[in-house]
């Protein structure tokens, strides 16, 4: 049976990662951070490993004898990158160098690296390919596309078999309610306001969670060494259009619609190109209509998931 190390395997990606192998032997390492949460791996047979991907020593004691690492260990939201950022180096960038050092120490054949499309910038119109230049513009972006480098390096520097993945937004069950999907939707169910972005222009490409961890284990399986690979999403929308959707799938109308204040240095679009990975085999296989409808679903069914935070 593969044994397989998943990093921040208790966040909302990473979870649906985990619940999502098959004929694997699982341990998941997190170091729980507001963001984390057990709840997520409820039912799902793993071995969980309190810890954080910047102790060395930790690593070079869980790290040998797994087939296969996914690094989803991540500060992730933009938002609190702006407010401080140096976390986020730390996690982001150190975590990840900590975590391919002990991969190249133990031998480990099979690394993957999770990272965005965030750290390409913005694009006004067209898709980036893989050969595109990382021009990050928030801390958090910075810190993914410096993990990403030091990944490609140790693949060409040492040989390590680690692969990249980028991603656009995600949405599914599980996600913590700060990104703008279960922050809405969370909101909205409370009888509170939602709090929308500037001029609610900037885009985003939507994902949901399944189909982008389908993604990775393509990769996983197939993935060349120091290769990025995109996985793009299902469906471009501004974030007027994405309110819109969420205020109709709650019952709402847009007299719970604040505008605030937009976010500094806010990205106005992002688009990946996936012909690379789709060229593999793989292909997103949920509707966004679909998607989202089972995700307010989700948040509706499970108050007390959410309720604390
Ligand atoms: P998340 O914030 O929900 O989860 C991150 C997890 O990492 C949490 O469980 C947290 O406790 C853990 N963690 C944080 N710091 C740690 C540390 N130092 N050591 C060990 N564990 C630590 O994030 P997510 O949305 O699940 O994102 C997972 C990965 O996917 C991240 O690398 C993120 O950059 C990437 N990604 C996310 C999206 C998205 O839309 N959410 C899109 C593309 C890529």
């Amino acid at each position: 049976m593969k044994r397989v190390l998943v990093t921040g395997g208790a966040g909302f990606i990473g979870s649906q990662f985990v619940r999502g192998l098959r004929d694997a032997d699982v341990t998941v390492l997190d170091k729980l951070t507001y963001a984390g949460n057990r709840a997520n791996l409820e039912g799902v047979p793993h071995r969980f490993v309190h810890g954080d991907v910047c102790d060395a020593e930790l690593l070079s004691r869980i790290v040998p004898g797994h087939d296969l690492v996914v690094n989803f260990a991540a500060e992730s939201h933009v938002d609190r990158s702006i407010e401080g950022a140096a976390e986020f180096v730390r996690t982001n960038v150190l975590g990840t160098q900590t975590l391919l050092q002990a991969c190249l120490d133990a031998g480990v054949p099979k690394v993957v690296q999770v990272s965005t499309d965030e750290v390409y910038g913005s694009i006004d119109i067209g898709s980036w390919d893989e050969s595109a230049p990382v021009r990050p513009r928030s801390p958090y972006a910075a810190s993914k596309a410096g993990g990403d480098m030091i990944a490609q390096a140790y693949a060409i520097t040492h040989g390590l078999n680690v692969s990249i993945t980028r991603c656009g937004n995600n949405y599914g069950p599980r996600q913590y309610p700060e990104k703008i999907i279960p922050l809405f939707i969370t909101n909205l169910l409370r009888g509170r306001k939602v709090p929308l972005y500037g001029d609610g222009g900037n885009v985003r490409d939507w994902i949901h969670v399944e189909d982008h961890c389908a993604g990775i284990r393509l990769v996983a399986d197939v993935g060349e060494p120091g290769e990025v690979y995109h996985i793009a999403g299902t469906a471009e929308l501004t974030n007027k259009e994405l309110t819109a959707r969420l205020l109709e799938a709650c019952g709402k109308g847009w007299d719970m619609v604040e505008y605030v204040a937009d976010r500094k240095g806010h990205d106005r679009r992002y688009s990946l190109d996936d012909r690379k990975l789709r060229a593999l085999g793989w292909r997103p296989r949920i509707s966004f209509e679909q998607g989202l409808k089972e995700t307010v679903r989700w948040y509706r069914d499970n108050p007390g998931w959410w309720a604390g935070t």
